[in-house]
């Protein structure tokens, strides 16, 4: 597992998304966060703690708590662990432009099991099957993630008490799970800030001339 792809498609003098570094887990639960991602295509990345990064896989329609709805998932390249609290504005331009809301965030265990032997997640993911129990703000209760070719995958829930056919959390639960903003609160805030700092950049500049036009009449002293 290696932050090679994520790294070498980013420029992080251009880009607010967190620079590669490979992270311990400090506690035992591992993280996961679903974030919304409003670019070409709005779709929601899933984002997983395996092995030090985040594995991640691209679901177009969103996860779904209904057991009957199997999401189309297409795994992408590993992202830092630090990923996982980013929100914000990828730039226009670059790798994934566009608009990023955490729109649920947690914890979960891994469940994979086999002849009733715990099977661990890094093994489980490479094996293309494996089953886990979120604890998110949104989004509880197992779900599994089964590779059928390649890079594609299916996100089912599994049937348990979270299940439930008539919830549809994607469209009755659009806000971030960190801010509670909506996509366009984001785009607007996030937008006003950066223009907000480019300004005290500027004024500091100027300051930083005045200083050295002063040294510089020192100097002529
Ligand atoms: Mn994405």
């Amino acid at each position: 597992m290696s932050l090679k792809e994520y790294k070498k498609k980013r420029k992080f003098d251009k880009t607010p998304e967190p620079e590669a570094k490979k992270k311990k887990s400090s506690s035992k639960s591992f993280i996961f966060v679903i974030q919304k991602h409003d670019a070409t295509n709005l779709h929601y990345d899933f984002r997983m703690e395996i092995d030090g990064v985040l594995k991640s896989w691209a679901v177009p329609k969103g996860p779904s708590v209904n057991p009957k709805e199997k999401r189309l998932a297409i795994e992408t390249e590993d992202h830092p662990i630090d990923y996982a609290d980013f929100e914000g504005i990828i730039p226009e331009g670059h790798y994934g432009a566009g608009t990023v809301m955490v729109w649920d965030k947690g914890t979960y265990k891994n469940t994979t099991e086999k002849d009733d032997k715990e099977i661990p997640a890094k093994k489980a993911y490479e094996k293309g099957h494996i089953t886990f129990d979120l604890k998110g703000k949104k989004l509880k209760g197992g779900f599994a993630l089964t590779r059928f070719r390649e890079d594609k995958w299916l996100l089912v829930k599994e049937d348990d008490d979270y299940a439930d056919a008539r919830k549809k959390p994607v469209k009755s639960e659009p806000k971030s799970a960190k801010t509670g903003r909506t996509l366009k609160e984001i785009e607007k805030e996030e937008e006003k800030e950066d223009k907000d700092k480019k300004k005290k950049g500027k004024s500091k500049k100027k300051g930083k001339d005045k200083k050295d036009k002063k040294k510089e009449k020192k100097k002529k002293k």
